[in-house]
């Protein structure tokens, strides 16, 4: 038998399980028309402006991309007011964080988390050998004080999903910054921001501002959520010069692929695409909210384009029989919420279907496993 290297650390990873793709479930089920609300993708796509790019772009797939990415570095720094050489780019934003636990954690340091958080911290967390503290949310929100208390001498990096996924809550900026303040300056902040183009509220924290005071921060953004480009797998992460200095020299040479490039580069440069995006997702879930108080069912209010719903059951059940409906759903038991399902906020006609699914199966019980009545 072959054996890993490092076998413990191997097998006591429970690997990421993604939302099913939409052929899978076409085939596994038989069925014609499938819809996914699992992933938080964008429902309606790039910009058209993107897939113009991606059109020119393609005829130079022969070359190696720019290992650099100049030109969406300078479209970047410049948005961003921030100098290029402290942007660092990735395949997804899931790459940086998985190259900063490279960079800064040893097996047997401690890397501290929330409980439920995004998964990936955890996983990666753990590939390095690191001891992983998670720290339960209190009512759906990070309990900062409870993180600063796990500190120790070996903490290397702590997470902080902002906002979060699961619970769509953000921190503002008087949290953040007492949170900063508290802190070695050898901790790594990492602050994930992937859902950063949906956040209204005025109090958001503003990370790349405290970047100028803690120089131990690493933000990162992604061009998977709002900006509708998941399948080509472009983020990019903000921090100083100190830190993107380490995480280039380990990244992979030509880690971002030209399309991604060039699409990404084109979805910047066409903000009101966007804006009008944001106020459908945002009209959208109001639909969702109120298609849940309907039913009865209580919700986690959201700050991103995914809702957290209590099913006041097992929860898996209900997604099993949505998902014979066509309707791909998160089954939050693998975030250890029994009782709750994520779905991401669609096109109107998308959740239109989910809420009647739901409804058809809470009214009539279908495809649920049967309950005892006392
Ligand atoms: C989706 C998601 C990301 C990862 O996005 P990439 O596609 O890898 O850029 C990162 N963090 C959170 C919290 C997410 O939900």
């Amino acid at each position: 038998m072959i054996r890993p290297l490092a076998q413990k650390t191997i097998f006591n990873i429970q690997p990421y399980v993604p939302g099913k793709p939409i052929d899978e479930v076409k085939r596994e089920l038989g069925l014609k028309s499938v819809i996914k609300l699992a992933s938080n993708e964008n429902p309606y796509g790039p910009s058209p402006r993107a897939l113009q790019a991606l059109k020119r772009a393609a005829r130079d797939i022969n070359r190696y991309p720019d290992g650099d990415c100049f030109y969406l570095r300078q479209a970047l720094a410049k948005r961003w007011q921030v100098p290029p050489q402290q942007l660092v780019f990735g395949n997804g934003s899931d790459e940086i964080i998985v190259l900063a636990v490279r960079v800064f954690v040893n097996p047997g340091d401690e890397v501290i988390i929330a409980d439920p958080s995004f998964l990936i911290y955890g996983i990666a967390a753990r590939i390095a050998g690191a001891d992983v503290k998670a720290i339960p949310l209190k009512d759906f929100s990070y309990d900062l004080a409870g993180m600063q208390k796990a500190v120790t001498g070996k903490t290397r990096i702590i997470f902080l999903g902002n906002p979060d996924n699961p619970s769509g809550q953000y921190l503002t900026q008087k949290q953040l910054e007492h949170f900063l303040n508290g802190l070695r300056e050898n901790i790594i902040v990492f602050i994930d921001e992937a859902y950063y183009e949906y956040v209204r509220p005025k109090d958001y924290a503003d990370s790349l501002g405290l970047l100028k005071k803690h120089k131990n921060i690493i933000v990162t953004r992604t061009f998977s959520k709002m900006y509708g480009l998941a399948g080509l797998r472009i983020g990019y992460g903000v921090a100083g010069e100190e830190i993107t200095d380490c995480l280039n020299r380990i990244r992979e040479p030509f880690n971002v692929n030209s399309l991604a490039q060039a699409a990404a580069l084109a979805c910047l440069a066409d903000q009101p695409y966007y804006r009008t995006i944001a106020r459908k997702i945002e009209r959208q879930r109001e639909v969702l909210y109120r298609g849940a108080r309907k039913l009865g069912l209580k919700y986690v209010e959201s700050y991103t384009n995914f809702v957290l719903i209590d099913m006041r059951q097992d929860a898996s059940g209900i997604a099993k029989a949505l998902l014979g409906k066509g309707v791909i759903v998160r089954d939050m038991s693998f975030w250890g919420l029994k009782q709750f399902i994520r779905v991401t906020i669609g096109t109107e006609t998308e959740n239109k279907r989910f809420l009647n699914a739901l409804t058809q199966i809470l009214s009539f019980g279908q495809n649920l496993p049967r309950r005892t009545v006392l």
